[in-house]
């Protein structure tokens, strides 16, 4: 019932997965009391459907691990877990009510378990993103593991070794161990779910402010940040590093024609371009309204000044579609090389003043660095 709560917190969020998560924290309420009523209801309550609906909670727990990581499983892959489960079921009822036998039962349903939770760690180990503290996911497969163990032990215990028929509720060191281990997987795995989910509000929140969200280029910051780190390696490793700042030529006239949504509009046509093109360790950020700016590092400037020209040319030569109509645009550029020494609002002022000399020669052009005869 707790987790319930606490999974509520998370509904308004659109996280994938919750709804499944508490469907399936819902269904294990209902199974558990039924369990607890054993000795009160009829067999077919106490036994088969409370057994299907704590079954059906470890598979909706992996399913919406699935929904969580944007797994798509197709119908098929899909309905091997719902057939199993309803193998389950046709297992329990016979050894119910055609050959009663409740070691065979709780086999059957420890490996349904134990297959479960093999799945939700296998799924969140396989799935877990790179780049996000691994304490979060590996406190979930954690979980999931000590579930994998428990149910295995359990069910070879019944296969290798069974306890007396009577002995499923009666109180005894292995009796109270795997109540002890069921007590504590459940809730652990639920609460390792909930700090998935809160990973993933974080992870939101930090690409907001490392993107910028009209065009997906780096924001200012985390482009000034990666300046500033590109800098540093460079002292240390004597990589050569470059920036270009780019400005769209008379943007003010597309907006005055186009509105601003129009405008919009060429800053994503623009920035689009231009991710599809850089290579693997540029980096490209807004530094504000029409005005971007490029890192490279690379072994020569000519490198650098060529693909800015081929971005340029390639600019000069897509055109826009805006609501209103189709336009062209252009930019124009202005590079500087890292000195080794200097600011990084040092480097970042004379590509600017050679981005400023392009706009005065007739814009449309791309600014090599002064000292480019020199380079
Ligand atoms: P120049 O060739 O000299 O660069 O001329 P320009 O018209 O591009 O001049 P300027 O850089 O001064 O104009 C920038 C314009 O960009 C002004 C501002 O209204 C517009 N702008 C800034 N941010 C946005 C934005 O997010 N969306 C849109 N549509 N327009 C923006
Ligand atoms: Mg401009
Ligand atoms: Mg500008």
């Amino acid at each position: 019932m707790l987790s319930i709560l606490v999974l509520i917190s998370l509904s308004s969020h659109a996280i994938d997965g919750v709804p499944r998560w508490l469907w399936a924290n819902v269904l294990a309420i209902a199974s558990l009391a039924l369990f607890a009523m054993q000795n009160v209801v009829p067999a077919w309550l106490g036994v088969v459907v409370a057994n299907q609906l704590i079954a059906a909670t470890a598979l909706l727990i992996y399913e919406g691990c699935n929904d969580f990581f944007g797994v798509r499983l197709g119908t098929q892959a899909r309905a091997v877990g719902w057939m199993m489960w309803l193998g389950v079921m046709a297992g329990i009822t016979y050894y119910t009510y055609v050959a009663p036998d409740m070691h065979v039962r709780v086999m059957i349903v420890s490996a349904f378990h134990a297959a479960c939770d093999l799945a939700i760690a296998g799924r969140v180990l396989l799935s877990r993103p790179p780049d996000r503290p691994r304490y979060n996911y590996l406190f979930v497969a954690g979980a999931a593991l000590l579930g994998t163990f428990g149910h295995t032990a359990r069910g070879a215990i019944y296969t290798v070794a069974p306890p007396p028929q009577t002995a499923l509720l009666q109180p005894g060191p292995m009796q109270i161990t795997f109540l002890a281990l069921g007590i504590l997987v459940l809730p652990s795995l639920c609460i390792g779910l909930v700090i998935m989910a809160h990973d993933r509000l974080a992870m939101r929140l930090e690409r907001l402010a490392r993107f910028d969200d009209l065009t997906g280029a780096l924001s200012r910051k985390a482009l000034l940040e990666a300046a500033a780190s590109r800098l540093a390696r460079s002292s240390q490793d004597g990589r050569r590093e470059y920036v270009a700042v780019i400005d769209l030529d008379h943007f003010k006239s597309v907006n005055d024609r186009y509105g601003h949504a129009g405008g919009d509009e060429v800053l994503r046509h623009f920035a689009a371009i231009v991710n599809a093109r850089i290579r693997d360790g540029d980096a490209f950020g807004r530094i504000g309204g029409e005005e971007f700016c490029l890192l490279c590092t690379a072994a020569r400037i000519g490198d650098v000044t060529a693909l800015v020209e081929r971005l340029r040319a390639t600019v000069a030569s897509t055109p826009c579609g805006v609501s209103g109509g189709v336009l062209r645009y252009t930019f124009s550029a202005g590079i500087a090389a890292w000195d080794g020494r200097e600011s990084l609002a040092s480097l970042m002022a004379r590509a600017d003043a050679r981005l400023y000399a392009a706009k005065l020669a007739g814009r449309d052009r791309v600014n090599g660095p002064v000292e480019n005869a020199a380079t």
